[in-house]
């Protein structure tokens, strides 16, 4: 690769290494509760939801093993129940299939009146597309979190496609849940109980999100709350940020002005606005000291009135306490806080770095690609300043080692990126649209740039 290729490729990213001081900068939660955890209505149900969702996708493990630790998030659920929070967001698909069992042993130690349950019907793979496989899937989640209701369903990311099948958004949205009679099956349960409350968590194309806001207006199906992602990078730099087609403030708004709940994902868009580069923390620990990136953009996800709930994909107990902290109680963004953040999004824009959120569902790559793995490796050396350009630079030598010791020590060799063929099939699983082979290829061209220079 010569000069020119190389500063096409990585020109942006080795002008964040360049930066003075640029570093991962996720820093210490210091906060303690200042009251109770913020609650809000649901206005069908009126369920009263903590503004803090739970979100079990990333449970816990034993250290050094694979086995997730079932100890450890009953001991985390205590403590957030303890806390006020009162919302579980899982999926059939989280935890490699097993959140939900593990959602469910922890949840039933508690009174069943004391939580509401969100789970979903994650019928993406085309062996689970026909009614009696999704019911089953909807039965299977209700045995597997020990109950007999669940609280509030979603169609699991409504708006990806399925281009080697030659669906589009709609034709796949219509092969999941229309054709096969399974949203007339969900509404049954819903008028009968075992459903309390139905949306839809929404991935992708607008013309999805707009075609079922037109099945509420029309009157075929009424959705109680919708998932949506939303942070201070995504509220309108959607395009820029991710390359998603839709802006958060769209989405909201739309929303709100029927008047439905949204319950919010994303809101630290992957891990990527908790570790800001040192220019961004230093101009938030001026405006607020004892706030970390993270209750930045935690508070900015709960400001607008009609967020039902905020999901955090929580591991350790000090991101609980730190969320529990920010949220008790949540204290509302200023107009003048809400243009310091614009202001940090579009500084954070200029120096990109790839919108993985790590959730896996790209995965398995059938060539044995660790696709989450080196996207979050390269992430991490971009914001520690261990992405260099040129040999010339005086910190080279460090960085290029700190990167190439730290890829072969967190991805094996025969799952690095240059065991990516092209072929393009996990595109259509990445709800995040990410151009998975093109930016592997980038990076099996940085490595290779390093090994010989
Ligand atoms: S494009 Fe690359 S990473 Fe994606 S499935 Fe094919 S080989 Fe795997
Ligand atoms: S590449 Fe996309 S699908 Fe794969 S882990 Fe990252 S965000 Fe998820």
């Amino acid at each position: 690769m010569n000069r020119r290729t190389f500063l096409k490729i990585f020109g942006a990213s080795t002008a964040l290494a360049a930066m003075p001081g640029c570093s991962t900068t996720e820093a210490k939660a210091a906060k303690k509760p200042k009251g109770p955890m913020t609650l809000r209505t649901n206005p069908t149900t009126g369920d009263k939801v903590s503004i803090l969702g739970y979100g079990c996708m990333r449970l816990p493990k034993i250290d050094g093993s694979d086995e997730y630790d079932q100890d450890e998030v009953n001991r985390q659920v205590d403590y957030a129940m303890k806390s006020g929070v009162n919302y579980y967001d899982t999926s059939p698909r989280y935890c490699e299939g097993k959140s939900e069992a593990i959602m469910g042993k922890a949840l039933s130690r508690h009174p069943r009146d004391s939580y509401f349950i969100a789970t979903k019907l994650s019928n993406f793979d085309p062996s689970t597309w026909s009614y009696e496989e999704s019911v089953k899937m909807f039965e299977d989640s209700l045995k597997n979190l020990q109950t007999d209701y669940i609280d509030y369903l979603l169609l699991h990311s409504v708006g990806g496609d399925k281009q080697d099948m030659g669906l589009d958004s709609m034709g796949l949205f219509n092969t999941r849940f229309i054709d096969n009679g399974v949203l007339d099956f969900l509404k049954k349960e819903r008028d009968g109980g075992r459903i309390r409350n139905l949306g839809f968590s929404y991935h992708g194309d607008v013309k999805i999100f707009d075609h079922l806001l037109k099945m509420h207006d029309d009157g075929e199906v009424h959705w109680d709350f919708v998932q949506i992602q939303l942070n201070y990078l995504d509220w309108n730099n959607a395009k820029k940020s991710n390359d998603r087609n839709t802006d958060a403030e769209y989405l909201y708004n739309e929303l709100a002005k029927r008047n439905i709940p949204s319950v919010i994902m994303e809101p630290l868009l992957g891990g990527r606005l908790a570790k800001v580069d040192n220019h961004v923390l230093g101009q938030m620990k001026q405006r607020r000291p004892d706030d970390t990136p993270a209750a930045w953009a935690f508070r900015f996800a709960a400001t607008p009135p009609q967020v039902l709930c905020v999901l955090s994909g929580m591991t350790k107990m000090e991101n609980i306490e730190e969320n529990v902290a920010t949220y008790s109680s949540l204290e509302p963004l200023t107009d003048d806080e809400n243009v310091f953040l614009e202001k940090i999004a579009q500084h954070i824009l200029d120096y990109p770095s790839i919108p993985c959120t790590e959730c896996k569902y790209c995965m398995p790559c059938p060539f044995g690609v660790d696709i989450p793995t080196i996207f979050a490796h390269y992430n991490k050396a971009l914001l520690d300043g261990n992405v260099v350009e040129s040999p010339d630079s005086p910190n080279y030598e460090k960085a290029k080692r700190t990167f190439l010791v730290g890829y072969d020590r967190k991805v094996e060799p025969r799952r690095q990126a240059d065991h990516c063929i092209g072929c393009g099939g996990c595109l259509s699983d990445c709800a995040q649209h990410i151009q998975i082979p093109t930016e592997l290829h980038k990076i099996d061209a940085y490595v290779d740039h390093l090994k010989r220079n």
